[in-house]
């Protein structure tokens, strides 16, 4: 095989293995993205699960304290209706407005609390449905990373092989080039050469549409085992069919370019 052919078949196998990794990393891309929305709505449900505690702890304490002052009122009312002596009977009365003052200022207190559970609770449940769906959404993402593991891993194994046989073929100076040609272009690493007018030495570069140089088209022409790459975009450049040189005309200049450069391609 040709040098260019060696660079086209380590080119093939290479956008092969490519595109089974960016069908991985697009995969795994998803899961983590899906699995960080699910931590947040996660953690989100824990600090109103702790906050829901805190309050229905407190709203315990308050109930514990509002059984004390109802066995108090019952104990005070017991005392009024045995009460015989007048000073007693008032001062019992008295305390009895105050105990129960208390005890509506608590009543008032535990219902401000068992409001605020409530709303807690409301925005828990109204969180359900959107962790439902993000919990799918992420099992599916891992499914999905789980089936591109199984069904590609053999196959990625098997390319990189060929890839590594493909990339055996070619010097160890091409081989870097041709991993920086493709880093550089997505993997894209090579790019023929158009011939936009042979005549007026018109060449460009298919990958990036950058004009060359006829140095580059000259060195590309000349199918030697020679690393050409576009200057704009970094490609390795080819040619499949190298056009015939246009006849020479025997101008004054061209005699003395031809003289200079006897190839004719500058
Ligand atoms: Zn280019």
């Amino acid at each position: 095989m040709s040098f260019i052919a060696n660079l086209r078949a380590l080119h093939a196998v290479d956008s092969q293995v490519r595109g089974i990794k960016t069908r991985f990393g697009n995969a795994e891309g998803d899961l983590k993205r899906h699995q960080v929305q699910l931590d947040a709505l996660l953690e989100k449900r824990k600090a109103l699960e702790a906050q829901a505690r805190q309050l229905q702890a407190g709203v315990a304490n308050l109930e514990l304290e509002d059984k004390g002052f109802k066995e108090r009122l019952d104990h005070l009312r017991t005392e009024l209706n045995t009460s015989s002596n007048p000073r007693q009977y008032n001062a019992l009365r008295e305390e009895l407005k105050v105990v129960e003052g208390k005890r509506d200022g608590l009543a008032e207190r535990i219902l401000a609390q068992v409001e605020n559970l409530d709303k807690l609770k409301a925005d828990m449940a109204a969180g359900d449905a959107p962790l439902a769906d993000r919990t799918r959404l992420r099992d599916l993402a891992k499914a999905a990373v789980d089936e591109a593991k199984s069904e590609l891993g053999g196959r990625l194994a098997e390319l990189e092989a060929q890839r590594g046989r493909a990339a055996g073929l070619l010097s160890e100076d091409v081989r870097a080039a041709f991993d920086e040609a493709a880093e550089q272009n997505d993997g894209e690493a090579l790019a023929e050469v158009q011939v936009i007018s042979l005549r007026h030495r018109e060449f460009n570069c298919a990958g990036c549409n950058a004009e060359l140089p006829l140095d580059a088209y000259s060195r590309v022409a000349a199918q030697r085992e020679e690393v050409v790459t576009c200057l704009t975009c970094g490609r390795i450049l080819y040619m499949d069919v190298v056009p015939e040189k246009p006849a020479a005309k025997k101008t004054k200049a061209a005699a003395k370019e031809a003289a200079l450069d006897p190839d004719g391609l500058g």
